[in-house]
């Protein structure tokens, strides 16, 4: 055959496909548009900017500056893996995760802290959850643990007091804040955008483009990673993709130790938690800055991102209180949620549950402190949502579910979110 003749004949269809399926060349069409600047958004920009350096990728927040919710509100603490159901993706990514973030802090002198984490027994109906959190921690491959005495908790605690403890020395302390500013200096050296105060409020499909509207603008992006966190069920819904769960936020207020009597505490210092919930009980946690924490509790928040009790939106509250999982979760939890609210209110409820492991503090020791909302999804079933959940749809990428230890494992689950993105974007440069 004429080779010409095929090539004229078929040359102006491959200028169509191109056109349809091909890589728009248009500076305005971002390849990848990430929504939520906490660490989960940066941490994955970064590392989709590492993978494909030619990428025009952008991060958009709505809030004016990065990590403004559950990443500039945590305990700071670098898990070490104990508390997660082997197997799971908080187990596998955490231990990871921790690994690469700590590597990460070593190469960009951002300081960690290694000071060790003590989980305290102080009743033996805790002995068996202390016996499984240490099985658990040997299946997840976290490092030297041991069981200790209350002599050999003294040793590390000298002003602890309990009848057993586990000793997790690798467990460590950093600013998450100062990570995601640290992950935004490479984003932009990378080439990569960030927008600030750009809340996006709706998204719809167009020939083969996803257009993201804003109050102020619209962005056309090609793919799109949505990592926002308390408003992870919201954006969800904008794609189309509404998910079975529901997000529900819980408070948590911390007090901060006065400074004479921050000694009393070395490291970490934590309750057995209770296996039914995922979260881990009022604990002790010395801060990179030195201060010391005393928290979080557990309560219902009235509004996604409300940091205070009087923090109130109607609407937010009427829709978590009338949600059937919602509904079926307080069910089966009064009791609890009716105590947390209590030691919300009452210091001296609050301040028992601290002496419990350190009983030279007292009330007047604490002073109140910040607070944090934890994004927590709930299934339809009344069940909290235990692991780390992803979900995805044509050229969308949805983190769904990524409460602690995600700031741990962030630089694990953008690696994880890469290669998902790897397989199912279209064209990645
Ligand atoms: C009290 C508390 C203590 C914790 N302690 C620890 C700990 O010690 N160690 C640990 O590993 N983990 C801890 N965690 C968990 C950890 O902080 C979170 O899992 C992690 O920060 C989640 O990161 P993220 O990026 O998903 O969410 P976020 O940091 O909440 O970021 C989501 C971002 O999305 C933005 N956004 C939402 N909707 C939109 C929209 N429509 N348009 C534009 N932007 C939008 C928000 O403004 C926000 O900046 C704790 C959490 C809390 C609350």
């Amino acid at each position: 055959m004429d080779r010409s003749a095929l090539h004229s004949r078929t040359a102006p269809f491959c200028r169509l496909t191109v056109c349809a399926v091909g890589r728009d060349s248009s500076p305005d069409v971002h390849d990848v548009v990430v929504v939520g600047a906490g660490i989960l958004g940066l941490a994955t920009a970064r590392a989709l900017l590492r993978r494909h350096p030619s990428l025009r990728l952008l991060v958009v927040d709505k809030e004016p500056l990065v990590a403004s919710h559950q990443t500039g509100h945590n305990s700071g603490v670098l898990h070490a893996g104990l508390y997660y159901t082997p197997g799971s993706l908080k187990a596998r990514l955490c231990r990871s995760g921790k690994s690469m973030l700590e590597e990460y802090a070593e190469q960009r002198g951002i300081p960690v802290q290694r000071c060790g984490k003590l989980v305290i027994a102080t009743g033996s109906t805790e002995l068996p959850a202390l016996d499984e959190l240490h099985r658990r921690g040997e299946a997840n491959g976290v490092p030297d643990l041991q069981m200790l005495g209350p002599a050999g908790l003294r040793d590390v605690e000298p002003h602890a007091t309990g009848i057993r403890a586990l000793w997790s020395p690798s467990t460590a302390i950093v600013d998450y804040r100062t990570v995601a500013a640290a992950m935004v200096d490479d984003i932009r050296a990378a080439g990569g955008q960030i927008r600030l105060s750009t809340e996006i409020t709706a998204v719809t499909k167009s020939s083969g483009q996803l257009l993201l509207e804003s109050a102020s603008e619209t962005l056309a992006a090609r793919n799109m990673v949505a990592c926002a966190g308390l408003q992870a069920d919201r954006v969800s819904q904008m794609t189309g993709s509404p998910s079975l769960e529901t997000m529900v936020p819980f408070r948590g207020s911390y007090y901060l130790l006065s400074p004479s009597t921050r000694s009393l505490v070395r490291g970490l210092i934590y309750p057995v938690p209770d296996p039914q919930f995922p979260f881990l009980g009022i604990h002790l946690t010395r801060r990179i800055d030195g201060e010391v924490l005393a928290g979080p509790n557990a309560v219902l928040a009235y509004r996604r991102e409300g940091y205070r009790r009087r923090d109130v939106r109607l609407e937010e509250l009427r829709s978590v209180l009338a949600d059937p999982g919602f509904r079926l979760l307080a069910r089966r939890h009064w009791r609890t949620g009716l105590a947390e609210t209590w030691r919300d209110w009452d210091k001296s409820a609050f301040t028992r549950a601290v002496r419990r492991f350190v009983p030279e503090l007292r009330s007047r020791d604490l002073r109140h402190g910040p607070a944090g909302v934890r994004a927590q999804a709930v299934d339809p079933d009344g069940s909290l949502v235990d692991d780390f959940r992803l979900g995805s749809e044509e050229r969308i990428l949805h983190v769904r579910n990524a409460p602690s230890p995600a700031a741990t494992a962030s630089m694990a689950i953008a690696e994880h979110l890469v290669s998902k993105a790897e397989l199912q974007f279209a064209d990645l440069p």
